[in-house]
């Protein structure tokens, strides 16, 4: 099932997400649903907080990428980065801020901690995309976005779109939540004959 995924502007972004306590057959059939989310709407990346969940996980699938071809996807529960080091700009982009993409420094290596699937806890060392799409997520279960660290000059000229995206006046080709009232919009569909 395809999830509609919020928007900058939503509560649900307001505080960081909850550690999750336990995995139970719901919990798996959310993270199924965010793969395919995720694969709808062209992300390599995906926050619970994204769909609406305040409890912290995410995916991550870098495999469409020439040097990750071998990457299996992830899942990082209860994430945390315990270093990091170096410096790298990239450019970021976000489901949840559709149509803005800005060149962001972040640490170009990091040690993820997390939990995954069988809830045994984990440490990987990773750097390059990977490193960032995690510290993107990562940032998302605890309210924060790409935008954040931006100069107050650059956040200023994208203000008149960022409040679009409050207003949920955006177009996707996912469905997505307008911001604070849980109304969603799902895309038009697609004529026949484009497939
Ligand atoms: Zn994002």
């Amino acid at each position: 099932m395809i999830l509609p995924i919020y928007l900058y502007g939503d509560p649900i972004f307001k505080k960081p997400a909850q550690k999750v306590k336990k995995i139970d057959d719901k919990f798996i059939e959310t993270l199924k649903d965010m793969f395919e989310t995720m694969e709808v709407a062209d992300g390599i990346g995906l926050a619970s907080t994204q769909v609406g969940i305040p409890y912290s996980f995410a995916v991550v699938d870098v495999s469409a990428y020439e040097e990750y071809k071998d990457f299996k996807r992830m899942v990082i529960i209860n994430p945390e980065i315990i270093y990091s080091s170096g410096e790298e700009i990239m450019e970021e982009g976000c489901l949840s801020i559709p149509g803005i993409r800005a060149e962001i420094i972040r640490p170009n290596k990091i040690v993820l901690r997390y939990q995954d699937i069988d809830f045994k806890v984990n440490e990987i060392e990773c750097d390059g995309l990977l490193a960032r799409v995690i510290q993107h997520e990562v940032d998302h279960l605890l309210g924060k976005f790409f935008i954040d660290y931006l100069s107050p000059i650059r956040l200023k000229t994208l203000k008149p779109r960022l409040v679009k995206i409050k207003r949920g006046e955006v177009k996707t080709h996912y469905p997505v939540v307008i911001p604070g009232t849980r109304k969603v919009i799902s895309p038009e569909p697609q004529s026949r004959e484009d497939v």
